[in-house]
């Protein structure tokens, strides 16, 4: 069986460290919180070329949390897309605010910036563009809309940790940076984690607060807060993973040239890297016309994979409320329809990508799909 992320082959390859870092953290009690904590912050944010990091307890979190600190709230609007991971749009929700889709590019499979412009309205206030799979969204015509419109961008970077727009780390190129390390992530803690970033004095001072009962100093709440804090052990545990991350992204882009090389003259269309990106892998999707069937076909010889994400999210049952319906966002509705995520994992060996290729070449001939 060749699985479609191995979180086990990886915990080996490191389990001295993090063992020791466990260890170190059950011996201080600082379960919650605490100097394990505030170092990943310290370092996490310096990777992304941040000033300041706010850890929390998921990357649902990391989105509300950010939102908030814009003050954004109930009357409001938030610009983002449907094909996406459900928490993206989750978040815009828990804030009051009403989520505004735009239709993705469908070569990048992120947020088509031409879409911009015709969504704002006065009541617009964030633009929240997701770097799906690992390759950032076009940053600089973002960034340049928000700027004009007075609009603050929150950058959903949960799938693109060490992701690069022209030279620059995603997370720290808008307002804010939000981050999940949910385990299968390309940094994930054993449990669940997530961190906003960010530049602005002002706003990781308001995060620091929110996350933590909106609490300036101890039973002084100046804000309605939440319990968002995140955990001694993940913390320590993210920073043991941390040092690994720069070489297990390199895996991830090596093992996705050896997937494009093999694959280049199969009929199935591999993911296009923008010129202006670093893409990070964290899926691998390749498109086809019958994605069911190559899945269940590829299931049937051991070969694991998944759909990320098969209902974009303006078409789910739970959002039916916004008013959108089927057409209304062609190419997050065809992409949902023909994607195909490949395994992908940073300790996916050759032998294992050869044979997902050659498995998929023979059910492409063998069946004409
Ligand atoms: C994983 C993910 C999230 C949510 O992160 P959690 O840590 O699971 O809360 C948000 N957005 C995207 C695009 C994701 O992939």
């Amino acid at each position: 069986m060749i699985p479609f992320v191995d979180l086990k082959a990886q915990y080996i390859s490191i389990k001295d460290e993090v063992d020791a870092a466990v260890a170190g953290v059950l011996e201080s009690t600082q379960f919650i919180l605490g100097n394990e904590v505030k170092a990943f912050e310290e370092e996490f944010a310096h990777y992304c070329g941040a000033d300041y990091g706010i850890a929390v307890n998921t990357g649902t979190s990391a989105l509300h949390l950010a939102l908030l600190a814009n003050g954004i709230g109930p009357g409001d609007e938030v610009i983002t897309v449907s094909f996406t991971f459900v928490a993206t749009v989750a978040a815009i929700g828990y804030t009051g605010a009403t989520p505004v889709f735009v239709d993705i590019d469908p070569v990048s499979y992120t947020l088509d910036v031409a879409q911009i412009e015709k969504a704002i309205t006065e009541r617009t206030k964030a633009i929240l563009p997701v770097h799906l799979y690992g390759q950032p969204a076009d940053m600089e015509p973002i960034m340049e809309i928000a700027r004009r419109y007075g609009l603050a961008v929150i950058e959903d970077a949960a799938q693109a940790h060490r992701a690069e727009y022209k030279g620059r780390r995603v997370g720290s190129i808008g307002d804010l940076g939000c981050f999940s390390f949910y385990p299968g992530k390309n940094l994930g803690a054993y449990g669940e984690g997530g961190m906003v970033v960010t530049n602005n004095p002002e706003h990781a001072r308001t995060l620091q607060m929110l996350r933590d009962w909106g609490q300036e100093r101890r039973y002084h709440h100046v804000l309605k807060g939440y319990n968002y804090r995140m955990d001694g052990l993940q913390g320590a545990i993210l920073r043991v993973k941390l040092r690994h991350l720069d070489a297990w992204t390199d895996a991830r882009r090596a093992n996705a040239e050896r997937y494009d090389a093999l694959l280049a003259d199969s009929g199935i269309k591999t993911p296009t890297v923008m010129p202006y990106s670093h893409h990070v892998y964290h899926i691998y999707a390749v498109q086809a016309e019958q994605r069911d069937l190559l899945q269940q076909k590829l299931n049937e010889q051991g070969i694991q994979t998944g759909i990320h994400y098969p209902i974009p999210v303006h078409l789910q049952a739970a959002y039916s409320g916004l008013g959108y319906k089927l057409g209304d966002f062609p190419h997050s509705e065809r992409a949902a329809g023909r994607v195909l995520s490949l395994p992908m994992h940073a300790d996916l060996t050759s032998a294992q990508i050869n044979t997902v290729a050659e498995s998929l070449q023979s059910i492409l001939q063998g069946t004409g799909i």
